[in-house]
């Protein structure tokens, strides 16, 4: 059994309220290997951000469970090296599945847990939540829940169409379950290609597609019925035309991908939107980069050349999230 506080890593609780009083929301990045963490952790020091480090299932079949928990334990230490003194770091699950995987994270040093039971009937959801919350609690660590269903496709996550949330369960859900935060489904979505083609309209000057507005309406009846609730988006990505276009220039294939666009997540992280998560725009800048390098180099063999590079584009774009989009620099 490994307590996160002793590992130097924060929940969630504070920083979420903090985030809702004061207009803006706490990047969630997913990481999978070494690049990505360095990127994400350079990138919060040097914006004095606070930073949501969240591994899905996928992460923890790819890079094993414990080597990435002590990637995170590490990541403390390295925010520190780079004089980031009292780094504000949460070690999240994405999308746990099961009790057992929730449980296991939480004695292994996490700080903060998803318990994804939104594809179950709504009393299941609910009593799946509760058992998560009440092991959580004892040791201090936040859960969050999900209601309503998002479309698209994240590692093992998967469904073919969203349903909104329901405002009329928040109350009786978030009192019921004793759950920290709930992501909700506004029309956010999973992965690069959020909407299909027949979903979206065409800029007639750059051909592009332009894809539908969240359901802010959605949002803000889940607002009314729980006041200064800690809120959460999923499939967050804006998937960047320019990433798009540099892998489809060397040699990719990513016809009509798109994502939401930005002016509406700033929009969303002054409200009780705390908690934004974004994965498919790094591994878009992740793929770009090294496509480059290897086109424009083809003798190149030594992984540092295309992976530094590929870690030099992440944390530019984690820089400009926690910047321009959500507005948590200077928050830790
Ligand atoms: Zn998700």
């Amino acid at each position: 059994m490994v307590n996160y506080k002793d590992l130097g890593l924060v929940n969630t609780r504070e920083m979420f309220a903090k985030a809702i009083k004061g207009g803006y929301a706490i990047p969630a990045f997913n990481f999978n290997n070494m690049e990505q963490l360095q990127a994400i952790v350079k990138a919060a020091a040097e914006t004095k951000s606070p930073v949501i480090l969240q591994v899905s299932k996928g992460a923890r079949n790819y890079a094993n469970g414990t080597l990435l928990r002590y990637l995170a334990e590490g990541a403390v230490a390295y925010a520190k090296e780079l004089g980031w003194e009292k780094p504000q770091i949460v070690l999240h699950l994405d999308h746990g599945d099961s009790f057992e995987t929730c449980k296991s994270c939480i004695d292994s040093g996490f700080s903060s847990v998803m318990i994804d039971g939104s594809a179950l009937p709504y009393e299941e959801n609910i009593a799946l939540t509760k058992k998560v919350v009440d092991y959580a609690h004892q040791f201090d660590v936040t859960v969050e829940a999900e209601l309503g269903v998002l479309a698209g496709v994240e590692d093992e996550v998967a469904s073919e169409e969203s349903h909104y949330t329901k405002p009329e369960e928040v109350i009786d859900f978030s009192t019921r379950t004793g759950c920290d935060s709930l992501a909700i489904s506004i029309g956010t979505s999973h992965g690069a290609y959020k909407f299909k083609p027949e979903q979206c309209t065409r800029d007639p000057k750059t051909g592009r597609l332009v894809p539908p507005p969240l359901a802010f309406d959605v949002l803000d009846a889940v607002m009314e019925k729980l006041p200064g609730f800690p809120i959460v988006l999923h499939g967050s990505s804006s998937v960047p035309q320019e990433y798009v276009d540099m892998i489809n220039q060397y040699g990719g294939k990513l016809p009509d991908a798109v994502g939401i666009p930005e002016e509406q997540l700033r929009k969303a992280a002054k409200s009780a939107v705390c908690k934004i998560n974004i994965d498919s725009d790094s591994r878009l800048a992740f793929t770009a980069a090294v496509r480059k390098v290897l086109a424009e180099k083809p003798a190149e063999f030594d992984p540092r050349k295309y992976c530094g590079p590929a870690r030099d584009l992440m944390e530019e774009l984690y820089k400009h999230k926690i910047i321009n989009v959500l507005g948590s620099d200077g928050k830790a």
